[in-house]
């Protein structure tokens, strides 16, 4: 088995704040692991560390068998890192003044030289793929919420990458449009994709992915199959959580 992620006994500080502590957490190729807790947990800050959006202050991790140290160590793997995973946040973060397709092409000629012909191409399978091949000339203002979410996808996925990393993807979405990008992350899970995900949302959770990580105070202290963990959890702080949230 590869392992795309390896975090062992990772810490994290915001000032006085200890966010992380002690995480210890691998992540295998193919697999989906669905991060769930509560507000202000860690969640958001344990995913930006796996691509170096935020630094730690001890421990060790590795993506991709690309060490990326704690403050103050060797960080020269991190754009290496970065190619290699992509990010789709809570709020999509496309760029206003640019259609939908160059917001696709953007990354992979910049970043990896690609000629803009096979760019292009790519984009208009991608758009396709996540089921708005229509949409590729229009601007991200004149799209709904959940398309523009899509399109974010697609952007990610341009880049070729060995991990997804997905931070609250739908919790900006009116909840009509939940669903269809749900689907296209449940699409990409089935097809073999490396994915780590924060989110409430429970049923997707409980269907797609082959291990829940509950958090708590910045520590996993629950994680298991998700039959497991929501059927059975064995924490009583992750009893708590689940019975305010299902
Ligand atoms: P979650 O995603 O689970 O809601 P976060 O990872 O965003 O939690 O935040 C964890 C804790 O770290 C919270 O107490 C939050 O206020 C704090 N925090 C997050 N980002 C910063 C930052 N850039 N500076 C200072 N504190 C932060
Ligand atoms: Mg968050």
């Amino acid at each position: 088995m590869t392992q795309i992620v390896k975090m062992k006994g990772m810490n994290k500080y915001f000032g006085k704040l200890h966010v992380l502590k002690d995480i210890d957490l691998t992540v295998e190729q193919g697999e989906v692991v669905v991060i769930i807790g509560a507000s202000g947990s860690g969640k958001s800050t344990l995913i930006r560390c796996v691509n170096g959006l935020e630094e730690y202050e001890s421990g060790s991790l590795e993506v991709d068998n690309h060490p990326l140290a704690p403050k103050g160590g060797n960080q020269n793997s991190l754009a290496e890192i970065r190619k290699e995973v992509g990010m789709v946040f809570q709020q999509f973060n496309l760029f206003p003044h640019l259609t939908v397709k160059k917001n696709i092409m953007l990354a992979p000629m910049k970043v990896k030289r690609t000629a803009e012909v096979v760019a292009n191409a790519t984009a208009e399978r991608l758009l396709e793929r996540v089921g708005i091949g229509n949409q590729a000339d229009k601007y991200p203002s004149q799209l709904s919420g959940g398309q523009q979410q899509r399109v974010a996808i697609a952007r990610a996925l341009a880049m070729e990458p060995r991990l997804m990393l997905f931070d609250e993807p739908t919790s900006a979405l009116d909840p009509e449009m939940i669903g269809e990008v749900l689907d296209v992350m449940r699409e990409l899970a089935r097809e073999g994709m490396t994915m780590m995900v924060v989110t409430h949302e429970m049923g997707f959770a409980r269907e797609v992915a082959d291990r829940v990580i509950y958090i708590h105070e910045g520590q996993i202290v629950e994680e298991g199959k998700p039959d497991e963990v929501f059927d059975n959890p064995q924490n009583e702080r992750t009893q708590a959580f689940l019975s305010r949230v299902l």
